[in-house]
């Protein structure tokens, strides 16, 4: 005996042994909850004492990977229960999600009546003696469970195209938070999952969404106030996930064992997501799971992919809402504005009218007319841009009204003709139809203002002149009237966009064309109102036709 050995020995624990031994051993009650697991079987495969002990032991982490190697584990605890001894060689599941093979015993223990009271798992790694042995089934039940995880990758990529798609259609905070809760809570089946903000100011996050498995679960808080210790905050500042394989895990991170909510659940298993956008963390995303969980790398990848989705959402509905706000704050300014300069303008156009009748009765001549009459022809103008935005907070509040009366189609066209005439210099206007009248049930006024709204735009958009052709007839059940310039024509790139608000095609955007962009949504409003379609045909360079078609309904 060496010196000092006499003093060792004693002190010698038969935990000691076993942690040291080469097998892997441990300690299984009646029930099948293990207590015992020595540290070789804890360390192959990475795990606490805290992950395994006081669970099912077929639940357990080594087992838990595939249904059939744990339904072959009860099976073998069914006999232990009855007093036999199983052994069989097992694939279980070790550290980095690598699986060994075992040539693995679970006996009885027995009390001095003979009555089962323990069941002693055992087991030493034979994977390199089975991969020369059995080669083939080796390599079969490898590939077989390396499939199952290809399976299961593939679900996963499934399942964030479906997530993906859900967001493209989220449209507020709320929305995106919802599609997001849900999705993660389901497809890994966590036991809670939550979605934080953070406040404008960084004091506090805010829950946006959350969801629990078991309504007994704790619920999380509303509000987390933020100190540069909270682990949340943390994760603010670095813009780095945490993944949490377990609860001991948890605790060796943060130094303590009570850590504030929402992180002081009795949870596992835990990852915490930033929501990062632009080098800005606005959020994080909590997912915990009631069992200890090793967060495979294809998993880190499956919800680190869900928090950048899910930050591109949140920003796009964040957009989306500031962008609603901002065009109610337009069209609320328009139709106020509108409103009010009308009246003063009436005013003024009245006046200067008035006055240019004066000028002309004294017949003081052009020096003195010209400026008056320039400024009659702006205030009608202005007048007109007025009426324009006015009728568009009317389209948009639902307030434009079609009153509708009988009257003569082609008296209409030809008034109009007659009116616009005079006042061309380059252009020439002439109306084709037939002589007879061509009666409808529509607005007049609103009808006017279709034809003289296209006329003008033919007007303006050939500044070189030329023909304007108006023409009417009755094609099938509707009366057809088409207007036609040799103008600039209408870029290709800019035809589906035409009767969009304020939208103006490239080659009209020059000081020569002034106008809001506004005139052909008003159009194409009245004309759907009278249940009528507006289409039309243009070559840019060469000139554009619009053809509007209105009923004849049954009172026609
Ligand atoms: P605005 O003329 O005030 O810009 P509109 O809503 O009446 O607004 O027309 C929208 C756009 O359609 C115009 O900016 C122009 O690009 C195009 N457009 C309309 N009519 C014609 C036309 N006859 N010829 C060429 N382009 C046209």
């Amino acid at each position: 005996m060496q010196p000092g050995e006499a003093d060792f020995l004693p002190s010698f624990s038969a935990q000691a042994l076993l942690d040291s031994l080469f097998a892997f051993v441990g300690v299984v009650t009646f029930d099948g909850i293990l207590i015992e697991a020595n540290q070789s079987a804890l360390k192959v495969a990475g795990l606490q004492p805290s992950d395994v002990i006081g669970k099912p032991f077929h639940e357990t982490y080594w087992w838990s990977y595939d249904p059939a190697v744990q339904a072959q584990l009860r099976l073998a605890l069914a006999r232990g229960q009855a007093g036999e001894t199983s052994r069989y060689d097992a694939m279980v599941r070790v550290a980095d999600e690598r699986l060994i093979m075992i040539d693995f015993m679970l006996a009885p223990l027995c009390d001095a009546y003979g009555h089962v009271r323990y069941l002693i798992p055992s087991a030493i790694d034979v994977s390199e003696r089975y991969s020369i042995q059995h080669e083939r089934e080796f390599l079969l039940a490898r590939e077989r469970i390396a499939r199952q995880m290809a399976e299961q990758a593939v679900r996963r990529v499934e399942r964030l195209q479906v997530i993906t798609s859900a967001l493209s259609e989220a449209v507020t905070p709320l929305d995106v938070a919802s599609v997001v809760v849900e999705e993660v809570r389901q497809t890994l089946e966590a036991q809670q999952v939550a979605m934080y903000v953070r406040r404008a100011d960084g004091s506090a996050l805010d829950v946006l969404q959350s969801a629990s498995t078991s309504a007994s679960d704790e619920p999380l808080p509303l509000t987390v106030p933020l100190d540069s210790t909270h682990p949340l905050g943390e994760i603010l500042q670095t813009a780095l996930p945490v993944f949490l394989v377990s609860q001991a895990d948890r605790e060796a991170r943060y130094q303590s064992a009570a850590l504030p909510p929402p992180l002081a659940a009795d949870a596992h298993g835990l990852a915490l997501l930033p929501l990062e956008i632009e080098g800005q963390v606005m959020g994080v995303c909590m997912v915990s799971f009631a069992e200890p969980r090793q967060f495979p790398q294809d998993e880190r990848a499956f919800l680190w992919a869900i928090a950048v989705q899910c930050a591109q959402a949140l920003q796009r509905a964040r957009l989306y809402s500031t962008m609603q706000e901002a065009i109610t704050m337009r069209d609320h300014f328009i139709a106020v504005a509108s409103h009010d300069l009308r009246t003063p303008l009436t005013v003024l156009l009245g006046q200067a009218q008035l006055l240019d009748r004066r000028m002309q009765q004294a017949q003081l001549g052009e020096a003195f007319t010209r400026p008056i009459q320039a400024i009659v022809q702006q205030s009608q103008r202005l007048n007109r841009m007025l009426t324009a935005l006015l009728d568009l907070s009317r389209i948009q509040t639902g307030q434009l009204v079609i009153e509708h009366a009988w009257f003569d189609l082609r008296r209409l066209a030809e008034r109009i003709v007659a009116e616009v005439s005079p006042t061309l210099s380059q252009h020439t206007l002439e109306l084709v139809a037939a002589p007879d009248p061509l009666p409808i049930f529509a607005d007049e006024l609103r009808i006017e203002e279709v034809i003289q709204n296209i006329i003008s735009n033919a007007i303006k958009y050939s500044p070189a002149g030329g023909p304007i052709l108006l023409t009417l007839e009755q094609r099938d059940e509707h009366l057809c009237l088409a207007i036609s310039d040799q103008g600039i024509g209408i870029p290709l790139e800019a035809q589906p966009h035409l009767f969009e608000q304020f939208y103006r095609a490239a080659n009209a955007q020059q000081s020569s064309f002034s106008g809001l962009g506004i005139g052909l949504y008003i159009v194409r409003e009245i004309v759907q109102q009278h249940g009528g379609l507006i289409d039309f045909n243009s070559r840019e360079g060469q000139g554009t036709t619009f053809t509007i078609c209105l009923p004849l309904s049954d009172r026609n």
